[in-house]
């Protein structure tokens, strides 16, 4: 049987495959030194989801781990609301909204609902905004997307040449840390360096 896929990983590939590879190897590292400004906050923003304290109401689901075996992908939803049928993917900002995170909300859907936990509305949430972003539920066409790509997924040959985008470079949360290119991000890791050059 082939391993579940973890459904963040898929968002990472799609932003850029060599970013899978630093997340593993700094993985278990000192956090305030690989997370940069953008990550912290993000992380800040879902610790009452991951410590499952968000909610007491019985009618709303925090954290919970899901499966599809359909697609072979594996996750944790950030908020259902089973009156409503509503699943929310909470984000600290949320200025554009980028295909690996509708990705990740469509697989989010597909394990809850193959899980039998019925959906009506998907939506992201901005936090630092209060602004909800609704998103479409998935049709047919939007699921066979989403299969292929996470075939490609599978497919990948890490040997393939890693495309360096400057723009994307400097926006990436491992820029300081990764080998393929010099500049800086824009986000001022503190401490970056002294113990964790010695790994590249
Ligand atoms: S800095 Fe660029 S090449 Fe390196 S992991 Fe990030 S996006 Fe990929």
């Amino acid at each position: 049987m082939d391993e579940y896929i973890l459904i963040s990983t898929l968002n990472d590939f799609i932003f850029c495959p060599y970013s899978i590879y630093l997340h593993n190897v700094y993985a278990g590292g000192d956090e305030d030194l690989v997370h940069a400004t953008p990550q912290t906050q993000g992380k800040a923003a879902h610790t009452a989801i991951d410590e499952k304290t968000y909610s007491s109401r019985k009618d709303e689901l925090t954290g919970l781990s899901v499966f599809c075996d359909e697609l072979g992908v594996m996750g944790k939803i950030d908020l259902y609301k089973s009156k409503e049928k509503r699943l929310i993917e909470r984000k600290y900002q949320l200025k554009t909204i980028y295909q690996g995170q509708i990705y990740q909300l469509w697989a989010q859907y597909f394990c809850m609902t193959e899980m039998g936990y019925p959906i009506d509305i998907l939506e992201f949430y901005s936090i630092s905004t209060n602004t909800t972003f609704p998103l479409a539920i998935p049709t047919a066409g939007d699921k066979k997307e989403l299969q292929d790509f996470i075939l490609r997924f599978k497919q990948y040959d890490p040997a393939q040449a890693i495309p360096v985008n400057i723009n994307k470079c400097t926006h990436c949360i491992y820029c300081n840390l990764c080998d393929k290119i010099e500049s800086e991000n824009v986000y001022c890791l503190q401490l970056k360096t002294l113990n964790i050059v010695q790994y590249l």
